[in-house]
């Protein structure tokens, strides 16, 4: 397993296949005040490359393009977050998306645990340290602790989707899902938007 450091974009010729895993670490929760930090993926085969951004440094073309490529999927756990950063700092459409939230809450109904700790451990059977969830994703170097709890949060994703796909498939909420997924960008945009708090297909 190695992990990959780079400055404000990928280097060229990077090749994630067909399906690529992204999280995002931040300043805090509210994208219009907490700037993104750090951009992090994995082709799922036990590497990963972490993007760290300095503060107002978002030209970055090479994970742009991967963003808005539409042969490759870009797997997301809560997908409706990072989508949204990604939108406001990078000014890029993710597309296509895959959310393993949102495919957990379709199939492990007989749970109300769906975060990535829980996710993980279930469908992966590896035990995830969240201590550095909440550290100073700002700071000009990112510590080692830092580094292998951003890269921990993409390692997992393809098996974790491998194993819900399987479970989408076998309760036939596959179209579900997929439809869930198309709509994210929308969602994300609804939150930047000013709509985050509100459910609008609730009734009230
Ligand atoms: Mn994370």
């Amino acid at each position: 397993m190695a992990i990959h450091l780079h400055e404000g974009d990928l280097p060229d010729g990077l090749d994630f296949g067909a399906s690529v895993a992204v999280d995002s670490e931040t300043m805090g929760l509210n994208p219009h005040r907490d700037r993104l930090c750090v951009v992090q993926l994995s082709a799922g085969d036990g590497n990963a490359h972490l993007v760290r951004f300095g503060k107002g440094e978002y030209n970055a073309p090479n994970l742009k393009a991967l963003m808005a490529n539409p042969d490759v999927t870009k797997i997301f756990h809560y997908a409706r977050f990072d989508v949204a950063v990604i939108k406001k700092y990078l000014g890029v459409d993710t597309t296509p998306i895959y959310c393993t939230k949102i495919a957990s809450k379709l199939v492990r109904t007989y749970t109300d645990r769906h975060g990535l700790k829980d996710l993980v451990r279930e469908l992966a059977g590896v035990d995830l340290n969240k201590q550095q969830q909440s550290s100073d994703w700002g700071a000009d170097v990112i510590s080692d602790a830092q580094r292998d709890y951003a890269a921990s949060d993409v390692l997992y994703l393809h098996a974790a989707k491998e194993k819900l796909d399987m479970m989408l498939a076998r309760e036939g909420r596959t179209e579900l899902a997929e439809a869930a997924f198309r709509f994210l960008p929308v969602r994300a945009e609804l939150d930047l938007a000013g709509f985050e708090p509100m459910d609008i297909f609730a009734h009230s």
